[in-house]
């Protein structure tokens, strides 16, 4: 598995960093952001280092499939029962600032999810 050893996600995965951990397996993470927007707000990386979506291909697909079939339950587990937000940030315009690929679950009740 490839990680990187300047990246800061690849280090919370391998435990250099610590963080709030929600699921683990052997091939994805999920943890509390440490600068949550919402009551709820975690990340899913995989543990691999893809440092983005414009890094995916279809050999991906069955650990991406895995992770947002994985990202509901571990809502419903996180007490979210009224809907969330699933989001991708994909290179400098699209908003990312860490370079290993995560998406964010985000829910929980707040007026900003109108927005
Ligand atoms: P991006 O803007 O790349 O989509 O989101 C990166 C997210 O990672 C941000 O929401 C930020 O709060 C979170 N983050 C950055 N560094 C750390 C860290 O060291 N630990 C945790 N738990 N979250 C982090
Ligand atoms: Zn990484």
């Amino acid at each position: 598995m490839s990680t990187d050893p300047n990246c800061i996600f690849c280090k919370i995965a391998a435990g250099q960093i610590p963080s709030r951990k929600v699921y683990e397996d052997e091939e994805i993470l999920v943890f509390h952001d440490i600068h949550p927007w919402a009551p709820v707000h975690v990340l899913m990386v995989p543990k691999a280092h893809i440092p983005s979506m414009v890094e995916v291909g279809p050999e991906h697909a069955p650990l991406l499939g895995k992770m947002m079939a994985l990202g509901p339950r571990l809502m419903r587990e996180l007490g979210v029962s009224n809907g969330f937000r699933t989001i991708v940030n994909t290179g400098a315009d699209g908003g990312q600032e860490v370079g290993h690929l995560h998406i964010h679950f985000i829910g929980g009740p707040r007026p900003w999810a109108k927005g």
